[in-house]
């Protein structure tokens, strides 16, 4: 035995100089209030206009000046004397804006919000298509690519593809692309023969008639609202003959009207919020948790807040694309 002090049995390690919170790479979360303030001053200061589509974020939706589906936020692209346009939606929506306003600034907060539809199709697919249909008229879903509509004669959305493709002149080859969902739709409503391109949106696709039967056996007083892009449609209207498809504007009309007090809304889940938002008194329940566009989920009041600082990131068409793209686009707003 000896006197001498006992050894330290663990050594004193130093403690970290670096924050705890760089150690595990957390962002502080940005305050919501904050955020809004800000946007709400950028806005004014930046005379600008936001815009988002119905599939956006509840808090996104809740932001913007203006709430609708493709026609109708094309519509308030038009026409507003905003010098900035913030679009709160897809790439290819943003492109239609800058079309229809070559003078404004147009932003899409995340330029990865892209769409699996518009993705399906082309412009030399189409060239390579109407090449092997000589005098036929081709009519896009809206949701193209800028490049896609320059080489097109009518563009659509799902609320005015039948009464566009009704106005077309008898005997006349029609190209309908991308969306065969909705070439289904309106080949039964107008009765007329029409050459198809083989897309869809995975979303859509994805919507199962398994999922509106297993809703409908829940809430067996629910009023079905199906989109006529939906891979469920055509299988569910084969079981229910008189069932009538809604675009997304189409719903809130019908949902308003109608003497039910609930609905099953079987398209993207951010329609629900809308349906909230204008038809108060009534309850919406989603076809599937699932049904939830990625791409529309990548705006958000932060990257927005952002947009409207550094006016970036910007959407432009080029000169030629836009001059053949304007047409198409306009003959889609003249109608319906
Ligand atoms: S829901 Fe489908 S069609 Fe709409 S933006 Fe998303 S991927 Fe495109």
């Amino acid at each position: 035995m000896t006197d001498s002090a006992p050894e330290a049995v663990n050594p004193v390690v130093p403690r970290p100089q670096t924050p705890h919170r760089d150690l595990l790479q957390l962002e502080v979360l940005p305050d919501e209030a904050q955020l809004r303030a800000d946007i709400e001053r950028l806005r004014k200061e930046r005379n600008a206009v936001i815009i988002a589509h119905n599939y956006q974020r509840p808090e996104v939706q809740e932001i913007a000046d203006f709430v609708g589906d493709s026609l109708g936020l094309s519509r308030q692209a038009a026409k507003t004397d905003a010098d900035v346009i913030v679009f709160a939606g897809v790439h290819f929506m943003a492109e239609t804006a800058a079309i229809l306003n070559p003078e404004k600034t147009v932003l899409l907060p995340d330029l990865r919000a892209g769409c699996s539809l518009a993705d399906t199709v082309t412009a030399q697919g189409i060239r390579d298509w109407k090449a092997q249909n000589p005098g036929g008229l081709v009519v896009t879903y809206v949701n193209t690519t800028a490049d896609v509509k320059a080489e097109s004669d009518y563009c659509v959305t799902s609320g005015n593809a039948v009464q566009v493709v009704q106005s077309l002149p008898e005997g006349v080859p029609v190209l309908f692309a991308p969306d065969r969902f909705l070439a289904a739709h309106v080949i039964r409503e107008t009765g007329r023969a029409m050459d198809v391109w083989d897309g869809a949106c995975h979303v859509h696709e994805a919507i199962r008639p398994e999922d509106v039967q297993g809703q409908q056996a829940a809430y067996p007083d629910a009023e079905l609202l199906i989109h006529p892009e939906c891979g469920c449609s055509s299988r569910i209207l084969g079981a229910i003959p008189e069932l009538q498809l809604y675009s997304t504007e189409g719903m809130i009309h019908r949902a308003k009207a109608s003497p039910a007090q609930a609905f099953i809304v079987v398209t993207e889940t951010g329609m629900v919020t809308r349906l909230e938002h204008d038809v108060p008194d009534k309850t919406f329940i989603p076809v599937s948790r699932t049904a939830c566009c990625e791409y529309m989920k990548m705006i958000t009041l932060e990257n927005i807040r952002d947009a409207l600082v550094n006016l970036e990131p910007r959407v432009t068409v080029p000169a030629d694309i836009r001059a053949l793209a304007l047409k198409p686009i306009e003959r889609m707003l003249a109608i319906g």
